[in-house]
Formats: C-alpha cells, sequence, structure tokens
C-alpha cells in the first residue's frame, strides 16, 4: 500500500486545485519558508479524519478554508482527496485504489467520501485503523513534535507504537470489554 495522489482544492493558501503524485518509498516535499510544505502534511491528516483545529495549526476547522489573499478572494469550501494504491489489499475494501475525500463548506456542514460513495468519518477512521494511518495517528510527526516523542514516557512511548502497529483499537476493545 502506498500514498499515489493528494489533490488540495481550497484548502489552506492551495486555492487552486493542485495535486501532488507520490511514489512507492520515500517522497521529499521540499521549498521555501510558508511556501505550503506543512499545509501539505496538514491536508493528509486533514482528509484522513483528523479532527482537531490545532493539531492542523489553525484556531477552528473553518480555519483550514483558503482565506483569501490580496489578490484573491476567500473560498467557501476546501476539499481534499487522497488516493491510496490498495493492490497489496491493505485496505479491507475490494478496490486495488482507494479515493477518499473530505469537503468542509464555510457556511457549515462537512463530507466525506470513499471512491465517490459519500460516507461517514467513522467509515474513513475504519478503512484505516488498521494501517497505522488516520485518527490519533503518531504516525505523523508536525514541525516541533519530534521533541514530544523523544520525551515521552515509556508508556506514551508504548502507545505510539502501539497505535502505529494496529493494536490500540484491540486494546480499547479489550479494555471496553473488561469494564462491562
Ligand atoms: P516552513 O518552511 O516555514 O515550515 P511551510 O512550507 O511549511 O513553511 P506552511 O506552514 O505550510 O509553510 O504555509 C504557511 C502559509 O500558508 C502562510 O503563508 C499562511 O498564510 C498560509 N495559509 C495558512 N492557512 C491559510 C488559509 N486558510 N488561507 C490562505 N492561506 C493560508
Ligand atoms: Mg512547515
Amino acid at each position: 500500500m502506498h500514498l499515489r495522489t493528494l489533490t488540495l482544492r481550497g484548502f489552506k493558501s492551495f486555492a487552486s486545485a493542485t495535486t501532488l503524485h507520490f511514489e512507492p518509498g520515500i517522497n521529499a516535499v521540499v521549498g521555501p519558508n510558508g511556501s505550503g510544505k506543512s499545509n501539505v502534511v496538514d491536508a493528509l491528516s486533514w482528509v484522513m479524519g483528523e479532527q482537531g483545529a490545532k493539531t492542523l495549526r489553525g484556531g477552528n476547522m473553518a480555519d483550514v478554508i483558503f482565506a483569501g489573499t490580496s489578490s484573491r478572494p476567500p473560498l467557501g469550501r476546501a476539499e481534499v482527496s487522497l488516493t491510496i494504491d490498495n493492490s497489496d489489499g491493505a485496505l479491507p475494501i475490494e478496490y486495488t485504489e482507494v479515493t477518499i475525500s473530505r469537503t468542509l463548506f464555510r457556511a457549515g456542514g462537512s463530507e466525506y467520501a470513499i471512491n465517490g460513495s459519500s460516507c461517514r468519518l467513522l467509515d474513513v477512521q475504519e478503512l484505516l485503523s488498521d494501517t497505522g494511518m488516520g485518527r490519533e495517528m503518531h504516525v505523523i510527526v508536525g514541525q516541533g513534535r519530534l521533541d514530544s516523542v523523544l520525551q515521552a514516557t515509556p508508556e506514551d512511548r508504548r502507545g505510539f507504537i502501539e497505535e502505529a502497529a494496529g493494536v490500540l483499537k484491540h486494546r480499547r476493545r479489550k479494555d471496553k470489554a473488561v469494564r462491562k
């Protein structure tokens, strides 16, 4: 499984539709300060269901929508689509290519879709939950976040690894069952 493309439309500084193409292996996004590298990483978290405006470096969720510049008016919606190569079947879905999309409207309301069919946030989370991607993920380490990983307690560090390995879901289920 690997990321194939990421398309941003009205997301943060990407007012016009912009598609990034990824190859298997290591990919690098380079550019001058303020050119939007971190915004690309934010878009990746966002399309996979990130709910925390702070994690996305904003005050509230609408801050992900292109806010306008001196030469360009603000936009009414942000849209991000992520296409994943699933030819190894790592995602539990019968498609060799899977596109996850998320749209947020300034007027309120948001939408998720998997391969063009609208779905719930939960469906996106379930789809990604065994891959080490998605919700509460620790596979994306933001600028300045490295310190908190390095200085984490052994328990926290185990949590990071368990999340990335896809074990945490089972631990949560077990804890819930034991509490009953
Ligand atoms: P650095 O190398 O300093 O880390 P970077 O390439 O990671 O820079 P980003 O943080 O991705 O840069 O981009 C910051 C730019 O994105 C700023 O110019 C900021 O004004 C712009 N930006 C953020 N949110 C929005 C928005 N909603 N609308 C328009 N522009 C935005
Ligand atoms: Mg940055």
